[in-house]
């Protein structure tokens, strides 16, 4: 490497990973108040939060989520978990004293061999987390505890997909899952329920909830209406872009999800899955609807909106909200009772949401709800030795009484000091002097109005309480 090269090399600038960000404040206070917001509201509904691992094997999505889906098939991040020395070690002894102490090398190799690829796990880091969440069901036993078990999470999900406005390659989300118990009407129509609460706590405007129904795995029921969207589609295949025409074969239901406009007017042709369902289904569905009108909740329903696993089954869901382009979903969610059993637990009712973090706070920006508390309470502008020790004191008691205060580590002249207050978004500067301290009566500038006024101490303390309860 020449010298030019490696100084080069040594200035190297480092950049988070495309598809990746840092989240900085004030924008982080933010995300905290959604956050915050979340665990109170899913709190009030008997939920208790799931904190789950980053990274799980890769079969345990492949299987939850589909092989064939773009999740699985192209968008996860997935790697080879080296072995663990150690216990290859182990397993080499223990093979070749099976294999007949004195054994050739041939056979000893074979040994090692063998249990390096056993030793060899593919994980993935989990691209969403209901999978994770049926997993911890099954391994904890909750089908013991009482049913159904309600459980949310949060925290970051990553998939490799093209990274846009509202699409990242690592990007957070709000989920819940009940698991257990019945799959009456009233469970589905409670998540809609708190879902929406919690949109509208967080302050999201012109949410647009969908619903629809997608019935069973039947051949009374989906199966029928796959097979008549099946016939319809080869009909068409010709005006089908390569995508749908694939999916005829592989997933007729998911062409239905097409954004592409050449092919709506196709889709708008196709039959409707609600003139399919069985019958068990079509009530279930209305008995939904009309819990929602009971619960004072708006809907439309969205025929198109379907999920193509096997498993998922009758209530599905989507919202939507402004500002957001054509990444405008904020949550997803739907009905997947075979899910549990499926990765080995007992047949077990499941329903669940996720919401897209990211998205919820852009939208919100975009609607002006996005501001939130800045700047300090309090700068303390101090001059002299004296006056440090008591600023450290006022600091002391202003934060012990929730106020936010900013303490200057090194003497500042006032002028300056109250500049650097202005730059923060202090409201008030406490202004703290020799005379001040000798006094004991402490200056206090509102700097919104330049107003000044001396309080004694305990006076001074007083006031800002009341301020605060006020404003
Ligand atoms: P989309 O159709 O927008 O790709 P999806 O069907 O892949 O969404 P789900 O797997 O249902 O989404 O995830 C639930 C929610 O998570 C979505 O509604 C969206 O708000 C959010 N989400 C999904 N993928 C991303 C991503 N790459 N970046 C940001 N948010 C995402
Ligand atoms: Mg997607």
């Amino acid at each position: 490497m020449s010298d030019a090269t490696a100084k080069k090399e040594e200035r190297r600038k480092f950049q988070a990973i495309r598809g990746t960000r840092d989240l900085l404040p004030p924008e982080t206070a933010l995300w905290s108040h959604v956050e915050q917001t979340a665990h109170e509201v899913f709190a009030t509904f008997g939920y208790g939060e799931i904190r789950l691992p980053i990274f799980e094997q890769t079969e345990l999505f492949a299987r939850a989520v589909g092989g064939d889906t773009d999740i699985v098939s192209k968008e996860m991040f997935s790697f080879a978990d080296p072995f663990n020395p150690d216990d290859m070690v182990k397993t080499m002894v223990q093979q070749a004293l099976q294999l007949g102490l004195g054994v050739e090398l041939k056979h000893f190799e074979q040994a090692v061999q063998q249990s390096a690829e056993d030793k060899i796990q593919f994980l993935s880091l989990r691209p969403e987390a209901t999978a994770s969440v049926c997993r911890a069901y099954i391994e904890h036993n909750m089908q013991q505890l009482p049913q159904p078990v309600k459980l949310y999470y949060m925290g970051p999900m990553f998939r490799r997909e093209r990274p846009q406005k509202g699409r990242y390659r690592q990007f957070y989300q709000i989920g819940a899952e009940i698991l257990g118990g019945t799959d009456a009407p009233g469970i589905d129509s409670e998540v809609i329920e708190m879902l929406m609460t919690f949109f509208d706590k967080v302050g999201l405007q012109g949410a647009t909830l969908y619903i629809n129904s997608i019935g069973h795995n039947g051949p009374d029921c989906r199966r029928a209406y796959i097979g008549a969207l099946y016939n319809a589609l080869l009909k068409n295949k010709d005006q089908l872009g390569p995508d749908s025409q694939r999916r005829i074969d592989t997933n007729p239901l998911r062409v239905l999800d097409s954004k592409l406009e050449s092919e709506q007017a196709i889709i708008a042709t196709l039959p409707h899955i609600a003139d399919h369902l069985c019958d068990g289904c079509k009530t279930h569905y209305a008995e939904v609807k009309r819990q929602l009108e009971v619960r004072g909740i708006l809907y439309q329903e969205n025929w198109r909106l379907v999920r193509g696993l096997d498993y998922y089954m009758r209530t599905t869901f989507e919202i939507t909200a402004p500002g957001l382009g054509s990444q405008n979903a904020v949550c997803g969610g739907g009905r997947y009772d075979g899910l549990v059993e499926l990765l080995g637990g007992p047949p077990t009712k499941g329903i669940g949401f996720a919401i897209g973090e990211d998205r919820l706070i852009l939208s919100l920006q975009e609607s002006g709800k996005g501001q939130v508390q800045q700047g300090r309470d309090i700068y303390i502008a101090w001059m002299g030795e004296k006056a440090y020790a008591t600023a450290i004191r006022a600091a002391k008691d202003l934060r012990k009484a929730g106020f936010s205060v900013e303490l200057p580590p090194v003497e500042q002249k006032f002028g300056k000091a109250l500049g650097q207050a202005d730059k923060l978004g202090a409201k008030y500067a406490l202004i703290l002097g020799d005379n001040e301290v000798s006094e004991a009566v402490w200056t206090l500038k509102t700097l919104s109005t330049g107003e000044q006024a001396k309080f004694p101490e305990p006076d001074l303390l007083e006031f800002l309480r009341k301020q605060k309860n006020v404003s």
